[in-house]
Order: structure tokens, then C-alpha cells, then sequence
């Protein structure tokens, strides 16, 4: 098998090596933006749940308050009744205490179950306490792991990069803007191993002619899909 060929095999594997790497720097970064991005939106739940359990606990201090102050009046009302002067006026009394008792019991259900809600906001506000930080552990776990990672990448990049610039001398002179076009629309697709006289990218069939022409070291590209073949099984 000529070398053109296999360099070309060499080259794809370069340049899918280097491609591997540039996803690790990129994942990095954007998987450390969307766990802080879900911390801010938990965050933002926290203290949405904070302003409920305010109005809330508002609501049930009003209501108590003015529960409190009808108490009060009953109690009023119960001394007048004691000092009435008069069958009618005891009569009068009673039906107010009644009617003032009865509606300050409804103003005592609300006040109760306007604490079990305070109660229960509280607790959901301790979950969501609980899952932020959850959250902020993932997202400094995620950080160490890439600032540990990162320098080695970067090394290996770079050590790539020496050798993508080796392993390009395996283009031709002429087609050399051809390849950097190539390159720049699919990186490292750009090169395709022929499988079973098909390109391996676009899986369109090649002519027997080409064939043949890739497995002698020719540098052919796929009619359909424009990328650089090489035979597979290339040393
Ligand atoms: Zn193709």
C-alpha cells in the first residue's frame, strides 16, 4: 500500500484525535455554564418561596390580629350582657355574641390553615435548599474536573498540532486549498475511509475504477459528498 494512502489514514486519525480534544476544552466551559445557569434558576426558586412564605405568614398575623380584636369584643360584649338592663337588651347581646362568636371561629380556620400553608412553604423551601446545594456541589466538582484536565488536553492539542502538520505533507501541492476548504466545512469528516467500495461518510458506491484507484494510493474524492477517501485497511 503506497504511503499517500497511508498517510491519509494517519491524517484522518490526527485530525479526529485533535477534534476529540477540542470537544473536551469546549464541553468543559459549557457544562460548567449550564450547572450554574440551573443554580441560578434555584436560586431564583428560593427566593420566590421566601417572598410566599412573607405574605403568607402576613396573611396569618392579620387574620390572628384580627381574631385577637374580635375575642376582645366578644369579651366586651359578654360584660354588657352580664350588666343588662333589660330582657330585650340581654336578648340583643346574646344574638351578637352568637353571631360575632360564629363568625370569628371561620376567622380562626383561616388563620390555622393559612399556618399548615406557612408550614409546608417552609418545608418545600428547605428542599429547594437542599437540592441548591446539591447543585452547587455538582458545579464545583465539574470545575475541578476540567481545571485538572484542561492542561493535559491542551498539551496533547498542541502535541497534535505538530503532528497534523507532519502528516499534511501527504497532500499534494495542488490540492492543498481543496483540503484547507474541506477542512474548514467538516473538520475532521473531511476524510472518509473507503467500506466495502463505498465512502464510509455518504455511503454512496464508488466505480470500480475508483476502487481501485483508492486501494493504489490514488487520492480520490467522493463524487457525492466531496470528502478525501482512503482505503481502510491502509498501513
Ligand atoms: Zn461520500
Amino acid at each position: 500500500m503506497s504511503s499517500a494512502t497511508g498517510g491519509l489514514k494517519e491524517l484522518h486519525q490526527v485530525h479526529l484525535d485533535l477534534e476529540a480534544c477540542h470537544k473536551q476544552l469546549e464541553s468543559g466551559p459549557r457544562r460548567i455554564a449550564a450547572c450554574e445557569r440551573t443554580a441560578a434558576r434555584k436560586q431564583a426558586e428560593i427566593a420566590a418561596q421566601k417572598a410566599l412564605i412573607t405574605d403568607l405568614q402576613k396573611n396569618a398575623d392579620q387574620k390572628n390580629l384580627q381574631f385577637r380584636t374580635n375575642e376582645q369584643h366578644i369579651e366586651d360584649l359578654r360584660t354588657k350582657l352580664n350588666q343588662a338592663n333589660s330582657n330585650k337588651e340581654f336578648d340583643i347581646f346574646k344574638k351578637q355574641i352568637e353571631a360575632d362568636t360564629q363568625a370569628n371561629s371561620g376567622l380562626e380556620d383561616a388563620y390555622l390553615e393559612l399556618l399548615e400553608l406557612v408550614d409546608a412553604a417552609k418545608a418545600r423551601l428547605q428542599e429547594l435548599e437542599v437540592e441548591l446545594t446539591e447543585i452547587d456541589v455538582s458545579v464545583k466538582n465539574i470545575k475541578d474536573e476540567f481545571k485538572a484536565l484542561e492542561p493535559k488536553v491542551k498539551i496533547q492539542a498542541a502535541k497534535l498540532d505538530v503532528e497534523l502538520r507532519a502528516a499534511e505533507k501527504c497532500i499534494p501541492q495542488k490540492m492543498t486549498e481543496m483540503y484547507r476548504r474541506l477542512i474548514i466545512a467538516h473538520g475532521a469528516s473531511s476524510l472518509a475511509p473507503l467500506d466495502a467500495g463505498a465512502c464510509s461518510e455518504c455511503f454512496v458506491e464508488l466505480s470500480p475504477q475508483n476502487i481501485v484507484e483508492v486501494r493504489s494510493a490514488q487520492i480520490v474524492i467522493c463524487k457525492s459528498c466531496g470528502r478525501l477517501l482512503y482505503s481502510a485497511d491502509s498501513e
